[in-house]
């Protein structure tokens, strides 16, 4: 298991920067770091191995140059290696259909590498941040309920120097977020540091791009840089230095005039996060280009939602058929070609393991189970998981 407390995909057991991923052939990534095999893996981590979907990553180097110059002075992203582990990283190999009618919205396995750097496979990741990031949020609600504790999505920065000055690491960007924060009037946050921010000049490119292709409002920009629409070479081609943070905060804040007179750096409060899947969208967005550093959690929590103030308990466990979005038949799985086309049947039905969670004030007594019923908070999952 991932230890509590190391939300987002785990780094490489080595540093990032100078010196590099480790070299050997054989080394693959897993959520532990990087291990020889999977017999190793195993070892470390008999429950995560079931999930070790995909085959191992041939993990190269995102070092040549001049790719990587900036990612290196400056920080990694989720998704930044030049290059995809392995050419069958995002190939289909499952498929996952309705039983009555195969045209209802079939879903799809692909295989993939573990390794978080990945341009194909960077997005699974992401994505179990942002469960990890949602189930916490949702479990703040049940908490603290207040107008003031609503939370929304926030974006600031810090003074002018810090425009030019590199942070030395994750530890100071995060410090430095706490203390603006803090200074804010934030009371409570989930935040990312995100040391890029996509090239003015190429803005109105990647929207023209967009009109052109007749792709809606919810493909951002840095979807588009990753997989380089534009043909310029890779993600690093799109992007400058420009730190900022994304959190997902609640709390009155200072006055935006104010704020600037004080530091000089600035802050956009940006749309409330409702329901869970406006917290899960966002959430998972600013996953996919934030930074990412060896053996430090990418995503951070502050104040009232912190470890130290927000408790969480595993309460229990519920198996639960998954069924068609569209009629709410069985679905299927179905063994099938890179096109997605079927080969033979695996299974007539299909079953999840939902487990529910718990949250309450650290320090307070725990919510008493027969109150507490309607707290309960089960990891994100589709819609069609949840009841
Ligand atoms: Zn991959
Ligand atoms: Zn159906």
């Amino acid at each position: 298991m991932i230890p509590e407390g190391s939300v987002g995909a785990a780094a490489p057991s080595q540093p990032l920067g100078t010196a590099g991923y480790p070299d050997e052939d054989s080394t693959f990534w897993t959520p532990k770091g990087y291990v020889k095999s999977f017999e190793e893996y195993k070892k470390i981590s008999s429950k995560t191995y079931d999930s070790l979907i995909g085959y191992p990553a041939n993990v190269t180097s995102i070092n040549s140059e001049p790719y990587g110059t900036q990612l290196r002075k400056y920080g990694f992203l989720f998704g930044s290696n030049e290059k995809v582990s392995d050419d069958n990283c995002g190939k289909i190999y499952r498929k996952i259909q309705c039983s009555t009618n195969f045209l209802h919205h079939p879903g799809f396995k692909h295989l993939h590498c573990n390794d978080p750097g990945c341009p194909v496979c960077y997005t699974k990741y992401a994505a179990q941040m942002a469960d990890r990031v949602t189930e916490r949020v949702q479990g703040y609600k049940t908490v603290y309920r207040s107008k003031r504790d609503a939370v929304y999505h926030l974006i600031f920065w810090g003074p002018p120097e810090n425009k030019t000055r590199p942070y030395a690491g994750l530890r100071e960007a995060f410090k430095e977020a706490n203390r603006l924060m803090e200074l804010m009037g934030v009371v409570s946050a989930t935040v990312w540091f995100h040391p890029y921010r996509i090239k003015k000049e190429l803005k109105p490119i990647l929207r023209r791009y967009k009109t052109i292709n007749g792709l809606n409002g919810r493909v951002g920009f840095w979807k588009l840089a990753h997989d380089d629409v534009l043909g310029l070479g890779g993600l690093e081609r799109y992007i400058e230095y420009g730190p900022h943070w994304h959190a997902i905060a609640s709390g009155w804040l200072m006055n935006t005039t104010e704020y600037k007179e004080i530091e000089g750096a600035g802050y956009k409060k940006k749309r409330y996060l409702e329901s869970e899947e406006t917290v899960h969208e966002t959430a998972h967005y600013i996953s996919t280009h934030c930074c990412r550093e060896a053996m430090k959690s990418s995503v951070r929590y502050f104040g009232n939602i912190s470890y130290r103030m927000l408790a969480r308990e595993h309460v229990e466990s519920k198996i639960k058929d998954v069924v068609c979005n569209d009629c709410g038949a069985p679905l299927e799985e179905h063994d099938c070609d890179e096109n997605g086309v079927c080969i033979q049947k695996l299974k007539d039905s299909i079953t999840q393991k939902i487990k529910y969670y718990l949250y309450w004030k650290k320090g307070h007594p725990k919510p008493d189970m027969k109150d507490a019923h309607q707290c309960l908070i089960s990891r994100f999952s589709p819609a069609q998981l949840r009841s």
